[in-house]
């Protein structure tokens, strides 16, 4: 037997816990559902007396034919939901659907120096987030490399003739 998996219990799980604690106080009640849990409280060999395939509770089957595996409704639906989850994660895994290729694809992002690998999808992307300096900028920077030269560092002449 593997390790159970306990999730929010069922229906069919929380009438069976009501049942085996009906008057009760709280005090009362804990020991027998943490013997419950443990599977101790039960008659063993009635074999309506099961875990639900969901919940991981007990509980207690009164269909005709005992052959359901879980408490409620809502556990049978989780289940199937369940399965139907792991088989479409198991048919992508197998088979996976092509996906269509998009341009940032081709940016590299994840390196210490994220670079493109095709330049079109660069400029076609990129544009966008290094716009070109607009013309008054463009007119300043022409104006000061006139007067200071090229280069970073100004240099300053002044004319002391007056
Ligand atoms: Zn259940």
């Amino acid at each position: 037997m593997g390790e159970i998996i306990y999730r929010q219990p069922g229906g069919g799980a929380i009438e069976f816990a009501k049942q085996l604690t009906e008057g009760l106080t709280r005090e009362q009640a804990a020991p027998v559902i943490a013997a419950l849990l443990k599977g101790e409280l039960h008659d063993a060999s009635d074999k309506r007396i099961k875990r639900c395939q969901y919940c991981g509770y007990y509980w207690r089957d009164d269909s005709l034919r005992n052959t359901r595996r879980t408490c409620s409704d809502d556990c049978k639906r989780s289940i199937k939901t369940m399965q139907r989850a792991r088989q479409r994660a198991d048919a992508e895994l197998l088979n996976p659907k092509p996906r269509k290729r998009v341009l940032m694809d081709d940016y590299v992002y994840w390196t210490e120096y994220p670079y493109w690998i095709n330049e079109y999808s660069m400029v076609k992307i990129g544009w966008k987030y290094e716009k070109p300096d607009g013309l008054a900028v463009m007119d300043y920077i022409e104006a000061k490399r006139s007067i200071y030269g090229e280069g970073n560092r100004n240099k300053m002449t002044i004319d002391f003739d007056f």
